[in-house]
């Protein structure tokens, strides 16, 4: 690794400043979990490093005005562990506990986590052509081991996976991040925070460079009781999706009122299956309704050499998540 500057700022004022004025590439820091790890493969390479972590006021975790608050520098297992979040939205806590080993829950922060790279294994070493990591130099991928990459939301420059767990269950709960740059405050659904590929593969999100992440705000809801994230991986320790399902229902009887589906390890971006939750709306949910959904959730999906293997277990997936969530109704 190369020589770099670190800052150590006390408030989200201080650290925007730092990163704001620094010379060069400058970089927020908070538990280092995928920042430290580019780094080493020189994916990344700043001259400066803006550790976060000294901000104490970005850890809280609670509730306010019906919403559940989890501050940018709140640690995984925080959240993962908590018995209210465990009991009430179990989607959140699961997303957590199989996102990582215990050692990273304990390191990771939630703001870190959202904003997690692709494990594309060409953008992970600088030897091959990567439009993400050199903008115009091509996609190895495309034609290459694809096996773990997109079927929705790529394009012919890039179809990375987005690998967060998080994030899936954040976006089936329609929450939002609070933001604080230069220009001040604003807040951007969590929806729309990841940014599909297009032709600009290297611009993964909505922020600014000198944009920090403040916060994540989850209305609380009733969708939330009935609720379950599942991932299915290629081994039973902790390891990436191949396919996941953040699902949250509200039931009449067995009668589907409402319904939230999004997809993970399958997508570019965390992915919102919004027909798939029409289809099941006045539904009675069989497992044939569930599989159906499934489908509908998939129906776009685009397959590559290696990657035609995950749709039907992709649907599976959704409707094994929608049939635990019923469970729990
Ligand atoms: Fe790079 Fe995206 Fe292609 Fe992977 S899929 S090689 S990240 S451009």
């Amino acid at each position: 690794m190369e020589r770099f500057n670190h800052l150590n700022p006390a408030t989200p004022a201080e650290a925007i400043h730092a990163i704001a004025t620094a010379s060069g590439t400058a970089r927020f820091l908070a538990g280092g979990t995928t920042m430290v790890d580019l780094m080493k493969l020189e994916v990344e390479r700043p001259n400066t490093l803006v550790d976060i972590t000294r901000i104490g006021d970005l850890r809280e975790i609670g509730t306010s005005s019906g919403e559940l608050i989890f501050g940018a520098l709140a640690h995984m297992s925080d959240v993962a562990d908590n018995p209210v979040i465990k009991r009430d939205y179990p989607l959140l806590s699961e997303a957590l506990w199989r996102a990582a080993s215990q050692q990273l829950r304990n390191m990771a922060t939630l703001g870190g986590n959202l904003l997690q790279r692709t494990r594309c294994t060409y953008f992970r070493d600088t030897q091959f052509p990567c439009n993400k990591r050199v903008p115009g130099s091509g996609c190895r991928a495309i034609n290459g081991m694809n096996r773990g990459h997109a079927l929705l939301g790529g394009s012919e420059h890039c179809i990375a996976v987005y690998p967060g767990d998080w994030a899936i269950a954040l976006v089936a709960m329609d929450a939002v991040v609070d933001t604080q740059s230069p220009r001040g405050l604003r807040t951007i659904s969590v929806a729309d925070l990841h940014r599909q590929p297009g032709d600009t593969p290297h611009i993964e999100t909505a922020l600014a460079p000198d944009e920090l992440i403040l916060r994540t705000r989850v209305p609380t809801s009733r969708l939330g009781r009935a609720s379950t994230y599942q991932k299915v991986r290629d081994r039973e320790s902790y390891a990436f999706a191949l396919a996941s399902a953040a699902v949250a229902l509200i039931l009449d009887g067995e009668t589907v009122q409402d319904a939230r589906i999004a997809l993970g390890g399958v997508a570019t971006v965390p992915w919102r299956a919004r027909d798939a939750e029409q289809s099941l709306i006045g539904q009675t949910l069989t497992e044939a309704v569930a599989r159906q959904a499934g489908r509908i959730a998939f129906a776009d999906a685009k397959t590559r050499t290696q990657n035609a293997f995950r749709v039907p277990l992709g649907i599976e997936t959704v409707a094994d998540a929608l049939l635990i969530a019923k469970g729990r109704a």
